[in-house]
Formats: C-alpha cells, structure tokens, sequence
C-alpha cells in the first residue's frame, strides 16, 4: 500500500508539471486524440476547398508525391507483451470491462499483423483509392480536356507500390481510356526515397535523449485503475510499468491501420500520451525536417526530388512530353524533405526543439498516406504558367514568396525562389576541422564529419618503405616523411597527441561518415616514380577499403604530373589541380576534370569559373577565411570553399538563401 501511496504522489507531480495552458500540439491532440498516433494516423479526409483560379487559368497538369498508406508496424513483440500481461490478469480476475477489450484489441492487432513487417493494410489501399478518386473529380479537365497518359513510379518497398497500384486503378475505374505507364527500381530510390544522413541521426539522438533525462516523471498509478480490479495486484504482472505503457501507446498507434475503430489510447492518461507522442515525432521533426538542429544539412538533401519534379513540370510546359499527371510513391521522410524544401507554411518552419514540441503538427503534416499536390494552370491569353501547392489536398502557401493572385504563384517565380533555396557550394574543411584539434589528424576529420561538412581535405605523403601518411609538411619534428620509414614516422606526434595517421587510419574514419566526401591532397614529390607511387598506393588503400568510390572521394594536387596521373587511373573521379597557373580549357584537353585555385587566381580570372563549368568541370577555391572573400567567392558561383572556417563559411553561404 505504501508502494501505491508513493506512486500516487509521483502521478500528482506528474500532472501538476501539466498544468499549463495547452500548446497548440496538445490542443491538436484533445480535438482528436487518435491523433497522437503522429505519422502513424491514418489520412483524415476533409471538405475539400479551391480558390477559383484567376480568370481564363485552367488546370492541365498534376504532380503529385504520395507517402504509402496505412500500415504495419515492426515486430509484434509490443502487441503481444500488452496481450500476455493482460491474459495474465484475466486468468486471475482482476481484469476491469477496459481490461478486457485491451487484452482482445491486442490480440486482434497480432493477429491481423500477421508477421508482415511495414505492410499496408486494406484500410491503406483504401485511402489511396480515396485520393486518386477525389483528385480526379477536383481536376476532371486535367484528364478528360488533353493528353491522357499518366506515369506513376514507386519506390521498390512493397507498401509504396500496392499504394501506386491502388491510387491508380481507382483513376483507371474512373476514366478506363487512361493511358497509364507504372515503374518502379532502384534508380529511382536515388530521389523517391535518399537514405538518411548520419551526422543528422546522431544530433538529434543527443538531443533527444538529453530531453528523456529531464521529461516529468510519468504518471504509473491511472493505468494500473484503468486496466486492473485490483490495481496493487495488477502491478505485480508487470516488470516494467514505462515499457508497459510505451507498449499500449504503440498498440495504440497502429489501431487505425487495422480499421479498429476504438480509440486505444484513451487507457493510458492524457499526459502520458502527451509524452509519448512528443517523444516520437519530435525525433521525426528533428531528423526529417527544416529544424534548427538540423535544417541547414536536411534541406539540401531534399534538392534532388524538387529538382526531379521540377524537371518533369517543365518537360510537360515546354511540350517535351504529353501528360496529364505525375505520381510518385514513397514514404514520409523524403515527403517531409519535399514540403520543407518547398518553404510550405506551418510544415516547413525552421524551429527549435521546444518550439517544435510546442507547436509543429505531426499528424496533419505526415500522417500515413500524406501528399503533396502541384496543380498547374494555363490560359490561352497567356504564357505565364501558375502553381498551385497542395499539402495533404489543403491549399498552401509558400511564406516567402508572393503570389499573383490567392494560392496560385507564377511557376517562374517558384522556380527562381528554389534556385536559392539551399546553398550551392560545398564546404571543405581544410586539413580537417582543427581548430582546437591538429592539422589532418584523425579527430579534426571527425569533427568536420559531425558538423555536416561537403567535404574534408588531407595532405599526403609516402614513406621511404612506401606507406602513404598523412600530413601537411614533408618535416616534422626534424624527420623528413619522405626518406623516411613508417616506423621512423610513426614517432611524430601531432599537437593534440595523435600519432601522425597512416591514410589507413583516416579512410578507416572517413567510412563513418559516407556523405562527407574525403578530399585527397597528393603532395608533389621528388621524382615522377615517386608521385605514381603515391597515386597507385592511394588507389590500393580506396579499393582496400571499398571506399573507390567517385562520389565519395576527390583528389587535389599542386603537382601537374599527379593530376594526370589521377585523370588516367582514376576515371570517373574528380581530380582538381591546385597551382592556379593553367587555364581550365589547357587542363580539360588532358582529361583533368577540376580546378581548385587560390582565391587570388579568381579574383584575377573571375571567368575561369564560368570557362570551367561550361566544360563540366568543377571547381573549388583555397583556402577562404574571411568574410569579404567568402561572399566574393559564393557569389562567383564555385562549387567547393576550402576554409579553415567552416562555421562562418555555412553562415555566408545560408545568408544567399530564401
Ligand atoms: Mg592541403
């Protein structure tokens, strides 16, 4: 009983740290508690509601980006844990009326679950169905007036393609003389569904579980009332009375999926809902969205997708090709990178961390089935195309841009606003981030790899028995790298008591961090053997470590004979030569492919940037530090800034974005 008492005391404090006027999050949830199942809930159809177009403009073109429907969860193991305990108490008789349904809509939930992973569930087949119908009778002209071919593409996970499959026999039951073209593939995951990023995962980790240690103990008395006759006799069924309770708000969470029309979360206490629910999609708001935390490294993951619809729009505009609409299928990650790339209001706010748990909307921004709709108009009396934007068939606005007239923006003006969305220059730390660390050594490239850097640069030399090492001179300490063993150099230590690394050593930490290209500066040497064996122990230590990869390494050399080397040897690689004394057109005849010059060079050769891009070569800058160069070198339009700076670097280049 003592026990009982205490924990009555801890709910009282539990509820008292609730007595706060409700933010908009929690009003959101007591207007529909199911709600709390965040991106989980199923799609909510509402009344559907159109500004008339301005006068003349007619719809002739749809893009649309569809989230699957409703679906499993992972593993039963939640379901059965919340059943087991529960038969347990049925066994002996102290199940409450609340108990009892509990312990059958769990089993109910194992059952339909069924050992299917992430499948979409009828109820998910369904809303697609309801979508497609209702888009078609909002925009019947866009598929009766002109060309009737729609192509649909899924990513290859099966929930996205039997969501594709529903959305688009629901068209074709409508409208049998649809021209309809399904695809799906790896190549299409590239921009339907990028992987995550790690350097964003773990921020948000940290933050999250910093917010565990401090969240208000939750209540664990309620529960026990609500489910159990005999709430003291209850308690000793359950090991653990938080994983109990995390186990009934997942059962909770998934209700809908499997058309339980109960609302499961109501045995738990609101406030522990509350929690729990914030727990979740505070995680997927940090990770997946325009964030504080996280925002400046999400937003130009998202670049690529825009960039694919953008360029289908533009295909149909300029009559490049007939059709009336384009669908994608894919999952809520990429969907919440799209609309928050879009600047969509609400969705995309850059907040913080409390500011998000105060006020971003999970469930009305990303429940299952959640979409995106770009409806474009014509007139006859006009060139301009407008854009509508449709979030979860809600008409949007995008805050930063003006529109010609209620939702409908001049697609021109939309595409120019994206052109500034997200830098277009990469950053890479020089030598690493090392300021408060060493030169090139192994924890500045870690360093440089957390921050979310494009890129890290090294310097490279081989030893006298042929390893390749990393530092910037060819002395240090007295010993010269170069004549040198490994043994001999292995006795160097850097400033922060690093031993100097082998190149070994720094691919081994490059590899944790696949999104932070590792930039490889091969030092000139003595003689020309020397120099191709640096270039041929470089290329054995990538392919040794599978790390030959164009997209995650590129070379930078002063030396002239290097650079040609790399071109020839490693095809397909970017490999920017550094003395700044040859001209990209001299370097491009020898197969070199970029230039990565002092910014001196370009302020004398500003057009050197332009001769370079107009040959596909890329072109980077050293090492850039200061603010006046900085803002001369983003504006000039080069693709990487080498700089001891990172931090600064990042501010001048957002500082150019909308
Ligand atoms: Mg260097």
């Amino acid at each position: 009983m003592k026990r009982f008492l205490i924990l009555a005391a801890s709910a009282l404090l539990a509820a008292s740290a609730f007595a706060q006027p409700d933010t908009p999050v929690v009003q959101f949830l007591r207007e529909n508690p199911r709600r709390a199942a965040f991106n989980t809930h199923s799609y909510e159809f509402l009344p559907l509601h159109d500004t008339p177009a301005p006068k003349g403009y007619k719809p002739f073109y749809i893009s649309h980006y569809g989230r699957h429907g409703s679906r499993s969860e992972w593993g039963g193991f939640q379901y059965t844990f919340v059943r087991d305990i529960l038969a347990k108490g049925a066994d002996e008789g102290i199940l409450t009326p609340a108990g009892d349904s509990l312990m059958h809509e769990a089993a109910f939930i194992f059952e339909s679950y069924n050992g299917m992973d992430g499948r979409l569930t009828p109820r998910g087949v369904r809303e697609h169905a309801a979508l497609a119908e209702r888009m078609y009778h909002r925009y019947p002209q866009v598929f009766q007036d002109g060309c009737k071919h729609i192509r649909a593409v899924s990513s290859t996970v099966p929930r996205c393609i039997v969501s594709m499959n529903g959305f688009t026999a629901s068209l074709a039951a409508i409208q049998p003389d649809l021209d309809l073209d399904l695809d799906t593939g790896e190549t299409y995951m590239e921009y339907i569904s990028r992987s995550e990023n790690e350097t964003i995962s773990d921020r948000t980790r940290k933050v999250m579980a910093e917010r565990r240690k401090n969240a208000p103990a939750l209540d664990t008395v309620t529960v026990l009332r609500n489910l159990f006759t005999d709430p003291a006799a209850g308690r000793k069924l359950i090991p653990d009375l938080e994983r109990f309770q995390a186990a009934i708000y997942a059962t909770a969470k998934v209700a809908e999926a499997f058309d339980i029309d109960d609302n499961l979360f109501r045995y738990l206490p609101f406030e522990n809902v509350v929690r729990f629910h914030e727990e979740n999609f505070l995680s997927a708001y940090l990770n997946q969205c325009n964030s504080e935390l996280n925002g400046e490294l999400r937003l130009p993951r998202a670049k690529q997708l825009a960039d694919v619809l953008v360029r289908q729009a533009d295909d149909v505009i300029t009559g490049k090709v007939q059709r009336a609409a384009d669908l994608t299928f894919g999952h809520d990650w990429p969907f919440l990178g799209l609309v928050c790339y879009l600047g969509l209001e609400g969705v995309s706010d850059r907040l913080s961390a409390d500011e998000a748990a105060a006020n971003w909307l999970p469930s009305w921004n990303c429940p299952f089935a959640a979409n995106l709709q770009m409806i474009f108009y014509r007139s006859r009396k006009s060139d301009r195309i407008l854009v509508k934007f449709l979030h979860n068939e809600r008409e949007s606005s995008i805050p930063a841009l003006k529109p010609v007239q209620g939702p409908y923006y001049d697609w021109n003006d939309v595409k120019a606003y994206l052109e500034k969305r997200v830098p277009r220059t990469g950053i890479v730390a020089h030598r690493g981030w090392w300021k408060g660390n060493a030169e090139n050594s192994i924890a500045s490239l870690a360093k440089a790899q957390e921050f979310g850097c494009w890129g890290s640069e090294f310097d490279l030399h081989l030893t006298s028995d042929g390893v390749v090492a990393v530092n910037h001179d060819r002395t240090a300490k007295g010993i010269d790298i170069e004549k040198s063993p490994l043994e001999t150099v292995r006795a160097i230590t850097l400033a922060n008591g690093e031993t100097i690394p082998t190149l070994d050593e720094y691919l081994a930490q490059g590899d944790k961090s696949p999104d932070c290209v590792l930039v490889l500066e091969l030092k000139p040497h003595d003689t020309p053997e020397q120099e191709n064996a640096l270039v041929d122990g470089c290329l054995k230590a990538l392919r040794a470590h599978r790390m030959y990869d164009p997209d995650r390494i590129a070379f930078i050399s002063f030396s002239h004979h290097i650079c040609r080397e790399l071109a020839r040897k490693a095809k397909g690689f970017t490999v920017q030569y550094l003395s700044g004394d040859i001209a990209p057109a001299d370097l491009h005849r020898e197969g070199i492919n970029g230039i990565d010059y002092h910014y001196s060079v370009f302020y004398k050769h500003p057009e050197w940037v332009r001769e370079a891009h107009e040959l596909g070569m890329s072109v980077n800058v050293w090492t850039v530090d200061n603010r006046t160069d900085l803002e001369a070198m983003r504006d000039l339009g080069v693709d990487q800034i080498t700089t001891n700076d990172p931090a600064l670097t990042r501010t001048v280049l957002w500082e150019a974005c909308r």
